[in-house]
């Protein structure tokens, strides 16, 4: 927003301070919604496309607003993050979700292997101490590294400060497994994926919808795949909906799938009943 000086005479226009409006107003719920058990968070499988089996999870935050309703962290999460709340959000994700995982390792639930891929925002690993608080929670729960996931965007990578970077490298020290979310829709190239310890990228929905009608989505997701072979780094297809889809990455050498075709985020209770151990719904 622009300051009032003492030269101006209209800042804003009527939309603009609705909009200003709204955002102030979002921003002291979403400071409520945290202290006041508004939040929770849902999982996703991500599934290994030849079995159908669920290799791990996703967790994604959700927020039901007790006048408004769900509210998408697509609208939230930005708002958190120019509100300086992602720190704070973020940690409860994190700790729920590592509370979660600990009590379906302990009660069979999900096998030993089985990893939880939490999202992180740049703006977390700007913080020095990030991988500090991620190493004393999984020693909290008891949660092995091996069985952690951070997806982070691209544009970390991108960051020139040296400050992400130092954090990334510690937290790949820790052993946990990190991910480039939403990968081919940011700026980042070979030569970053060289430079930073990341271990898989998810390939973005937006390939994966062209798959088997769009020859270039094809081209794109090749490209992706071919890479990440010759970096060694996993692969997991984002978004997937339809059996072509499924069938297009499978014969593209992607082995790792997530999205409704096999199901979508759910509360914890049905992800049991969908994704006990054995795995297949
Ligand atoms: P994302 O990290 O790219 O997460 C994937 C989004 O795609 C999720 O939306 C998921 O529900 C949705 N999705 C999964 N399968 C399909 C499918 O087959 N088709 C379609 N059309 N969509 C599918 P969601 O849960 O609304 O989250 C939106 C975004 O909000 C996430 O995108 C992520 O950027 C952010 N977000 C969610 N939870 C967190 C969090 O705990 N921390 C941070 N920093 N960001 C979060
Ligand atoms: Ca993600
Ligand atoms: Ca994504
Ligand atoms: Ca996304």
């Amino acid at each position: 927003a622009k300051a009032a000086g003492p030269g101006n005479t209209t800042i804003f226009d009527i939309s603009m301070h609705d909009e200003v409006r709204h955002r102030i107003e979002m921003e002291v719920a979403l400071r409520r919604a945290l202290g006041d058990n508004q939040l929770w968070v849902a999982y996703q499988p991500l599934i290994d496309i030849d079995s159908g089996r669920a290799i791990g999870a996703e967790a994604l935050v959700r927020w039901v607003h007790p006048e408004q309703g769900p509210i998408s962290p697509a609208v939230f999460i930005p708002i958190a993050e120019d509100a300086g709340l992602i720190g704070m959000l973020g940690d409860w994700v994190r700790q729920e979700a590592l509370r979660q995982l600990s009590a379906w390792r302990a009660d069979g639930t999900v096998d030993d292997d089985f990893y939880l891929s939490i999202n992180v925002s740049a703006k977390q690993l700007t913080v020095p101490t990030f991988p500090l608080v991620v190493s004393a929670e999984m020693l909290q729960f008891g949660v092995p590294a091996r069985c952690v996931a951070l997806e982070m965007t691209e544009s970390v990578m991108v960051d020139g400060t040296g400050t992400s970077a130092r954090t990334v490298y510690e937290l790949r020290e820790l052993g946990v497994k990190l991910l480039i979310d939403d990968f081919g829709t940011g700026f980042s190239g070979l030569g970053y994926l060289r430079r930073f310890p990341v271990t898989g990228v998810k390939i973005d929905r937006s390939f994966v919808v062209g798959l088997g009608a769009d020859d270039e989505a094809g081209e794109i997701v090749r490209a992706i795949v071919a890479m990440s072979q010759a970096l060694r780094l996993s692969v997991i297809a984002e978004g997937v909906e339809t059996r072509v889809q499924r069938d297009a990455l499978a014969a593209m050498g992607v082995v790792i799938g997530q999205g409704w075709l096999w199901g979508p985020a759910v509360a914890p209770a049905e992800f049991v009943t969908s994704w006990h151990a054995s795995g297949t719904a």
